[in-house]
């Protein structure tokens, strides 16, 4: 799942490779991707393309005409950009924007999703109404690169586990990366905000800055295009349930839920307290 660094690094990388390119033609082959209708997406073709930026996990392309594309990759989606042409047995493609080649080769952006649901969306608009979008308007604060101010999580009595994955609270925290900040910060996921100490709420902030930065420069240093399907994604925690803490040796749990999986280390975040496995409980009732 494309949380802010994947995001981030994903737009860095394609706006290095295609700023200035020319578009030869822009379709939705993903039937229900558009959530926009006017202007129509074919009509972005001899258009250029000014640049790729994120905004929370979102995904804009800036195109000189003065449009914009917003792109939400939801669980499943990917931005890539290919030196060939999705073939027409291709299932995967949501919206594909064909470039004018580039030194001889072809050049597509493709808009991709696995799985069997359709949830990434895109919309047309023009790229002064992009802050105004009703997506992009509920967004909180962004958890990086400024500091996210200390008010947004301490003045709440909502559990840190959803309240650091609202996006309204604070935009581009997800499942997974939740509970990597969770762990950096040696805080408990059903913590109320409210309860946090001034010190712990320091911590949380910190950890939110500091593991999106490392991400990103994990990223950075290590990942070119063709970005692969899967990003291997530098993680202390999060899917390691039952592997050895890094940090105190402890063997890490998890809660499971029917479509995800939250992971801790119990002696750090929640006092030596295996917290309930909701699957079990469930099971028990
Ligand atoms: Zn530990």
């Amino acid at each position: 799942m494309p949380e802010l660094p994947e995001v981030e690094i994903t737009a860095r990388l394609l706006d290095q490779a295609v700023a200035g390119a020319k578009v030869e033609s822009a379709m939705a082959p993903g039937l229900n991707v558009m959530k926009s209708f006017k202007p129509p997406l074919d009509g972005l073709a001899g258009d250029r393309i000014d640049g790729i930026r994120r905004r929370g996990k979102m995904l804009v392309i800036d195109f000189s005409s003065g449009l914009s594309l917003l792109i939400h990759l939801m669980s499943a989606g990917t931005l890539q950009l290919h030196g060939k042409r999705a073939g027409p047995k291709d299932r995967t493609s949501r919206v594909l924007i064909r470039l004018e080649p580039d030194q001889g080769g072809e050049r597509e952006l493709r808009l991709r999703e696995f799985g069997t649901r359709q949830r990434a969306w895109a919309k047309l608009m023009p790229a002064d109404e992009i802050e105004t979008d009703e997506d992009v308007a509920k967004l909180g604060p962004e958890a990086w690169p400024d500091p996210v101010p200390v008010g947004v999580v301490t003045t709440t009595d909502r559990p840190l586990y959803s309240l650091l994955r609202d996006q309204r609270t604070i935009a581009g925290i997800g499942r997974t990366w939740v509970d990597e900040i969770l762990w950096s910060a040696r805080l408990s996921p059903f913590k109320r905000a409210a309860d946090l100490e001034p010190e712990e709420a320091e911590r949380l902030l910190a950890s939110i800055h500091d593991r999106f930065q490392a991400a990103i420069d994990f990223y950075e240093s290590g990942l070119t295009l063709p970005l692969p399907d899967k990003l291997p994604k530098p993680l202390e925690v999060h899917g390691r349930e039952g592997e050895a803490c890094s940090r105190c040796g402890e063997l890490i749990h998890a809660v499971h839920y029917s479509d995800y999986t939250l992971c801790y280390c119990p002696r750090e975040q929640t006092g030596g307290e295996p917290l309930k496995d909701r699957r079990l409980s469930r099971l028990l009732k």
